[in-house]
């Protein structure tokens, strides 16, 4: 085994997770070929075992723990990079639909060719969320919606929560926030039909500290949302 099994176990268990002897293998797989491909394009700064069961896996994890998903639920990561926490949400929870969005095609390669050697499945889109935001066939038709460190809440808000069916979540999951972030944060909820729902800081494994905000659609979102990225950044909501 290139990562310990008891303490990707342990780890799993902190946020309610009880992983089969199958899946086990799988996040060791994922592990060997993240450092692996890591040498040819940079996904990640952790590359010791240890730290990526503790920062990128169990981490992950917390998101089906917080978040209440369940079989038949369907879930798009926006921004999943090296598949945080999109891929390990596939490995651990049965039954749910995963949909895996980045804005950088090579790191969706590495995604594909991990995701085809696990033998799961998932749809892996090239795409950036403000546009998949306007498209028939992605705009509110998700029951989660989740980020983990991709940009500013009020600048994610617009991103993901167009993405939301009316009655499911945005997830966001940072490593910190601000009260100033937050608070921005909730503003820009109100304008996308949606509302603070839970404010969550957790600790991962070695003690740092996580957070992750939840907030629930209650209405469709006006259709001047997603606007573009240059108008997105420019004047965030
Ligand atoms: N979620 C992963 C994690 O926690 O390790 C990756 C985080 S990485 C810092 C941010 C990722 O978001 C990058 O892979 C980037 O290409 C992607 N990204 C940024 N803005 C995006 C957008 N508007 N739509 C889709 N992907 C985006």
């Amino acid at each position: 085994m290139f990562i310990s099994k008891e303490l990707l176990l342990a780890c799993a268990l902190e946020f309610d997770v009880k992983l089969s002897d199958d899946a086990v293998m799988k996040f060791d797989t994922y592990a060997r070929e993240l450092v692996d491909y890591n040498e040819k394009v940079n996904l990640t700064a952790i590359t010791d075992p240890d730290e990526i069961v503790i920062k990128h896996f169990a981490d992950s994890l917390a998101f089906i723990k917080y978040s209440g998903i369940e079989a038949g639920n369907s879930f798009v990561d926006v921004g999943t990079g090296a598949g945080f926490p999109g891929v390990p949400v596939l490995i651990a929870a049965d039954g749910v639909k995963v949909t895996l969005f980045d804005a950088v095609n090579k790191k969706l390669e590495f995604i594909r060719s991990l995701v085809s050697s696990l033998g799961l499945d998932a749809d892996i889109v090239h795409i950036r969320a403000e546009e998949a935001g306007k498209m028939p066939e992605y705009r509110e038709k998700f029951d989660f919606v989740t980020a983990r460190a991709v940009a500013q809440l009020r600048i994610l808000s617009e991103f993901c929560i167009p993405l939301v069916k009316v009655g499911g979540s945005f997830v966001s999951m940072k490593g910190s926030i601000s009260e100033e972030e937050k608070v921005n944060g909730i503003a820009a909820f109100s304008k996308l039909g949606s509302e603070l729902y839970d404010d969550i800081i957790y600790n991962i494994h070695n003690g740092d500290e996580r957070n992750i905000i939840i907030a629930k659609k209650i209405s469709h979102v006006s259709s001047k949302y997603p606007r573009n990225m240059g108008q997105i950044s420019k004047k965030p909501l």
